[in-house]
This record gives C-alpha cells, sequence and structure tokens, in this order.
C-alpha cells in the first residue's frame, strides 16, 4: 500500500506545553481517562447528529466506546464509531495544540494553579492529557466520508508522524503506550475503577474489554455489559420518575442501603440551565461523618465532588449529583468564587431546599413530622447561618413537644394565645423538668421540648426575628396559668425559719399555685440562666453557685399550711423542714452535686429516724 508518510512538529511552544501538561496534572493524572473518552462520546454524538440532519444514513450498529487493555502489550486504547478525522482536521485539531492563548494563560497563572484539575480541557488541551501516563500517543482514525483513513503516533516530545491506513469503520481508536513509571495504568481494576468514578453516565455506551483475560474453555461467551448508565435519572423529567426509581439511584450512586430522608430533583431553566438530583441522608448517629457527598457534572461527564462554591456550606450534609453543562469540565476554585453563575445556581439550590421541606410540612405534615427528628438540627443550623433560608423556610419549622407530637411555630402561637400569648415554654430534660412540666401540661399549655445543643441558641435568633416572642424555660418563673385565685399572705414566722435556711442567692416568695400537690418549686430566671449557659459554652469560670434563684412557697399546699404552723412553736423542726423542703425543689430543678446529694441523703435519714 502507498503510504504518503509526514513528518512535522507539534506546532509553536511545544516545548513549553508538553513539560506543563506533565506537571500541572500531576495531581489528578487519572482524568486522562475521562478526557479522551468523553472526546470518543462527542465524536459520536456529531455522527448522531449528522444523521439527524440528513447528512449520513441512518444505520443499525450500535454506536459504543470500548476501553481495551492489553497489558502485555502495555497499551490502553480507546476506540469510537463516531465522527472520525480526515487528515485537515487531524492536523488542525490535534497537531495545532499550542495556542497562544493558553501559553499566554500557563504563564500567567503558572503560579496560581491548586494542583487540581488545571487548564486542560479549558484551551482544547484535553486529549493531550493522554501524554500525562504514554510514551507515545498514536491515533487511527477515520472520517465518516470518504476520506482516507490516517494513523498518527507522537512521543512525548511532540514530535509526531502522520500515514494513511487502513480502517474499515469510521472513528477512532486512541492507543495509548503507558509509560514504565505510571504502569498502575495497566491494572484492569484501576482502569474500571476510574471508568466508574468519571464516565458512569456517560451519553454512549461504553465497554470494558480485558485483552489479556482468557476465555476459558467451554465457557459461554458472556454478553458484554456497558460499564455506565447512558440516561441517569436526573435527566428525565420529575413527573416520570418513582419514588423507587429515586431510592435505587442514591443507593446505587452513594453505596447507602439506608433510605434517604427525601429527594429533591431539580430541573432548572435556561438561563440557570442544570440538572440535579438532591438527597437528605439519614445519619445513624451524631459520630458519623457528616460531610455528604454531591457530585458534579458536566453534560454527564463526572467532574469533582463537594464543590463549596456550588452548595453552600450549611447544605453540605446533603448527597446528590449536580449536572452544570454551563460550567467548563475544568474549573479552578477561583474561577468558581468569583463567578455569579456558580452564585446563582447555589441561591437556586438553597431555594430549592427550601421549598421543599415547606411542601413537606404543608402537604405530608405526618411524614414530614417523622423525619424532621433528623434533620432538625441541620435545618435549624442553616437558618443561624443564613437569614435568606430562614426566611424561606420559617413555615416549615416545628417545634417538637414534650408529649411526643410537634407544632410549627405559626400553630403554637395560635394555641398560645389564650393563656401566654406570645410565649414558647420549653423544657430542655424531660426527666429533671418533669414537676413543672407537669403542672404546665395540667393546664392545658403545651411545652417544647429543646433537647438539642442548637435549640436554645436557636431560640435567641428567633427572638430576634419574630417580634414580640419569647422563649422561657418551664423552670425560669410561675407562669400566670399556673397561678391560683387564692389569697396569698407572707408568712412572717416561715420567712424567718427560711431566712436561716437559704443562701443570699436565693430569694422566697409567696404564691398560691393551681396545684396544691407542689409545696415549692425553684424558678431561674430565664436571662441568669441564659448567661450562664453562655458563660460554660466559653469555658469561663465555674458558674456554680452564682445563679441568682428564686424559691416559690405554695401557699395553697397543705404542706406548706402545716409548716407555717410549725414555724411558730416548734422553729428547731421548722427549719429541719424548710432546708428539706428547699432540697426538694432544688432536685427538680437540676441535678444535684455529689455534695448536695450527700447532705440530701444525710437530711432524709434523720427525718426517718423520727418515725
Ligand atoms: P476539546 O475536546 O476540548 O475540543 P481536545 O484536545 O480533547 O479538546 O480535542 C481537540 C479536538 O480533536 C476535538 O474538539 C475534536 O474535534 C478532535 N477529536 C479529539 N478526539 C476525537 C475523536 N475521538 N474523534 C473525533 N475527533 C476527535
Amino acid at each position: 500500500m502507498e503510504t504518503n508518510r509526514k513528518n512535522g512538529g507539534i506546532s509553536v511552544d511545544r516545548e513549553h506545553i508538553f513539560p506543563i501538561i506533565k506537571k500541572w496534572l500531576y495531581s489528578e493524572k487519572d482524568i486522562f481517562l475521562r478526557e479522551i473518552v468523553s472526546n470518543a462520546t462527542d465524536a459520536i454524538t456529531k455522527l448522531r447528529r449528522l444523521e439527524s440532519l440528513g447528512h449520513r444514513e441512518a444505520n443499525d450498529t450500535e454506536y459504543k466506546i470500548t476501553v481495551t487493555l492489553d497489558e502485555s502489550a502495555k497499551t490502553l486504547t480507546v476506540s469510537d464509531n463516531g465522527i472520525g478525522m480526515t487528515e485537515e482536521e487531524l492536523t488542525k485539531y490535534i497537531c495545532n495544540i499550542a495556542l497562544s492563548g493558553a501559553v499566554e494563560f500557563i504563564q500567567k497563572y503558572e503560579n496560581e494553579n491548586d494542583g487540581k484539575n488545571g487548564i486542560i480541557g479549558h484551551f482544547g488541551l484535553g486529549f493531550y492529557s493522554a501524554f500525562m501516563v504514554s510514551d507515545k500517543v498514536e491515533v487511527i482514525t477515520k472520517s465518516y466520508t470518504d476520506a482516507p483513513a490516517l494513523r498518527w503516533i507522537c512521543d512525548e516530545s511532540g514530535e509526531y508522524e502522520m500515514e494513511s491506513t487502513d480502517k474499515a469503520e469510521q472513528g477512532t481508536d486512541v492507543i495509548m503506550h503507558i509509560s514504565e513509571e505510571e504502569k498502575e495504568y495497566l491494572s484492569i481494576s484501576k482502569i474500571r475503577a476510574m471508568l466508574e468514578k468519571y464516565c458512569a453516565f456517560m451519553p454512549e455506551n461504553i465497554y470494558l474489554v480485558d485483552a489479556s483475560a482468557e476465555q476459558k474453555e467451554g465457557e459461554e461467551e458472556k454478553k458484554p455489559e456497558p460499564i455506565n448508565d447512558k440516561n441517569p435519572l436526573w435527566q428525565k423529567q420529575a413527573s416520570d420518575c418513582k419514588d423507587e426509581d429515586y431510592e435505587e439511584f442514591y443507593h446505587k450512586v452513594f453505596s447507602d442501603y439506608r433510605k434517604p430522608l427525601f429527594h429533591i430533583h431539580i430541573n432548572a431553566d435556561y438561563p440557570l440551565n442544570f440538572k440535579g438530583i438532591l438527597y437528605f441522608p439519614k445519619l445513624a448517629n451524631e459520630y458519623e461523618t457528616i460531610e455528604g457527598q454531591v457530585k458534579l457534572f458536566y453534560n454527564q461527564v463526572y467532574v469533582a465532588d463537594n464543590i463549596k462554591e456550588v452548595i453552600p456550606e450549611y447544605l453540605l450534609m446533603l448527597k446528590g449529583v449536580l449536572d452544570c453543562p454551563e460550567l467548563p469540565l475544568n474549573v479552578s476554585r477561583s474561577y468558581l468564587q468569583t463567578n455569579t453563575y456558580v452564585s446563582k445556581v447555589s441561591a437556586h439550590i438553597v431555594k430549592k431546599v427550601a421549598d421543599k421541606l415547606c411542601s413537606l410540612c404543608a402537604n405530608e405534615r405526618d411524614e414530614y413530622g417523622k423525619i424532621w427528628t433528623d434533620i432538625g438540627p441541620f435545618i435549624k443550623y442553616a437558618c443561624m447561618r443564613d437569614k435568606k433560608f430562614y426566611d424561606r423556610t420559617k413555615k416549615a419549622l416545628l417545634l417538637e413537644l414534650v408529649n411526643g407530637g410537634n407544632k410549627t411555630f405559626e400553630e403554637y402561637l395560635e394555641t398560645a394565645k389564650e393563656k401566654h400569648e406570645n410565649t414558647v415554654y420549653y423544657a430542655t430534660d424531660m426527666a429533671l423538668q418533669a414537676q413543672y412540666i407537669s403542672m404546665f401540661n395540667a393546664e392545658g399549655i403545651e411545652v417544647a421540648l429543646f433537647e438539642h445543643p442548637i435549640d436554645t441558641q436557636f431560640a435567641t435568633m428567633l427572638e430576634g426575628y419574630m417580634e414580640g416572642v419569647k422563649f422561657v424555660r418551664v423552670d425560669s418563673d410561675v407562669a400566670d396559668a399556673l397561678k391560683g385565685d387564692g389569697e396569698v399572705s407572707e408568712n412572717e414566722d416561715l420567712k424567718a425559719v427560711f431566712s436561716e435556711v437559704l443562701s443570699d442567692k436565693v430569694t422566697l416568695k409567696f404564691d398560691s399555685l393551681k396545684d396544691e400537690s407542689v409545696p415549692a418549686i425553684l424558678n431561674v430566671s430565664e436571662q441568669s440562666r441564659r448567661m450562664e449557659d453562655m458563660m460554660r459554652m466559653y469555658n469561663m469560670k465555674d458558674t456554680e453557685g452564682m445563679t441568682e434563684s428564686t424559691l416559690v412557697l405554695n401557699t395553697a399546699s397543705p404542706l406548706v399550711k402545716k409548716l407555717c404552723d410549725k414555724a411558730a412553736d416548734d422553729k428547731e423542726t421548722a427549719k429541719q423542714a424548710a432546708s428539706y423542703l428547699y432540697k426538694l425543689a432544688l432536685l427538680s430543678q437540676k441535678k444535684f452535686t455529689a455534695e448536695e446529694m450527700q447532705s440530701f441523703m444525710k437530711d432524709s435519714v434523720d427525718i426517718l429516724m423520727k418515725l
């Protein structure tokens, strides 16, 4: 066969470009395969387009990409039956990489590169990433036109040879002769893992062939299966997808067999033009890492995980996929940070998450109530980080109640109108505050449960946003609704007894409560308790004993009445009882210290001794 051999050199600046390709992409070498395979899918897409435009007759051959690893020949080949290239195209697209713009860019940003992704792809250098792992790269291509097939081979210095060759079907084979230092790319499991990571959703069938795997005798040849899913769920219309489809996709992509709590299918039109599915994962316990995984795609080609610029930090526990064809395939951090498109995408995602929460709350309240326990702390955190998110989700924020139910703030405040307008009563510990809770419940007042450390901080934030609304812990004050109509008279004898028993941090107060069975309760004002919590949070000095509290004696209680009589004629016994009563009140308000516990035990035994 007559070959008209041509020799040449990759034009201009090749001495500059080649070493940079090797150096810059060092940390992300694996992406070369993504670049070569996505060129192959593009070549098929182009051919399909020509067919649909009537420039080429459609036939029923399967368009596909085959990745063949031949360990003994030390080659990795990516073949497609796409559009192929003529000599002119090969020269134009492959031999002329050193676009002056790219060189300038490299010179300018050489020192700013963060070592990831680099610039390849920005300037049509994708093909050249093959040189990161190869001594030589060979291209055998036949254009879909009548033009003859070509073989092109180029070594790592950029010297190439081009000649005509034989190839029957249109398409291109890119044969990478893997260099000695990069022989890890001759492992089939490595190549499979790379394809699964970068090419799992590319839009044309991709097959992986291990040329050195011998077929065992008698073994039936299995029909090869593509390694990718050409029609990923996010490309479909939400109305065509079932809940099971979303779950199955989640299990497969994230290898997480727990059911996600909910999902959001985003299909943003022009001008944002991106698609995606986000999931709120079920987290096993608070020790599990809460960092989710959002995979970013560019037209079904995997780009990177967890791009913080695209998803705000407070939503990073989400898992999911985003396909943004408006972003260049290789993007640098600084590009993302200053890009207004990226910030619009991010704002759109925030809006979609908020809308989803509101619609779940409005339409699937029972289910939503159940998942609130899991998502609540994250949503509260997000509200604290971003006022806009709060504004969008405020209708979907739930208050969990001590009796197990839940209410939105609006619902709670509506019920509160009559007895405790604009006041939200809450408990932080069901066991410790049981006595107070039961007094509130007896009066039909709902008590919210703030068990998570974020809750009180969240309440402080809400007081700033919800005009007039106060959050009051059940042990802070005697709510008006708990007070009875009985006359309140202060007993001077009893006052004198208590003044000997109580420290100067405790104020004594008489009040008449509806619940006669409660002789005394201890109150710590909301404000001083929050101050104390804050000091503890900032690790300030031991605050024990500094808090001021009020001991409320219930004049309606028969025990208090009895104590009044005692105070008049047997001061010693009254003192002992007063001290004991104080400790009981203290016990139902907080956990005893070791010392308090010891003294309480001793008092109890002394009292029992009187039997
Ligand atoms: P990019 O894909 O970003 O344009 P590349 O360096 O990867 O840059 O490729 C340059 C050009 O070479 C492509 O735009 C395409 O025209 C051509 N090309 C590369 N690979 C193939 C292929 N497998 N089949 C047909 N044309 C190809």
